[in-house]
């Protein structure tokens, strides 16, 4: 059995494990696993900035992204940066409702950081954060 060496993960692979080329029926390059991973990766992404966007125009009426801005994408209590809020809850800095979801309005949106938020939206949306972050954010 012949071997090729995949370009992606550099493994030297039976000619089995390359996916043949729709077009012209050759091995491709990439073997099978390189395959699996790149297009998991791909649709993950997708899924996530579809989420987002999505996510904006039911919660924020696409105002989202301008309150981040006026607000330098820092939270207005604390002044925690969007980057210190990654590294700590593993997530972008929340945008909150200042009065409830009555508009949507940037004069009604605030950048605020999940523990600020505190639980006032988030205990509304059970899949917005696991648990033991909510449990974090109870002070
Ligand atoms: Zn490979
Ligand atoms: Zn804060």
């Amino acid at each position: 059995m012949r071997k090729k060496v995949c370009t992606k993960c550099k493994e030297s692979k039976y000619l089995r494990n390359f996916p043949r080329r729709s077009d012209n029926g050759k091995h491709s390059s990439w073997c099978k696993n390189c395959f699996k991973k790149t297009i998991a990766k791909t649709n993950k992404r997708r899924t996530l900035s579809y989420t987002r966007a999505v996510e904006d125009r039911m919660f924020f009426g696409g105002n989202r992204a301008l309150a981040l801005e006026r607000d330098n994408y820092r939270c207005v209590k604390c002044n925690m940066s969007n980057e210190e809020h990654l590294l700590r809850w593993g997530r972008t800095i929340t945008v909150d409702h200042i009065r409830g979801r009555v508009d949507d309005s940037l004069a009604n949106l605030q950048t605020l950081c999940l523990l600020c938020h505190g639980h006032k939206d988030i205990l509304r949306r059970k899949d917005f954060i696991i648990k033991e972050e909510l449990n974090l954010c109870r002070y």
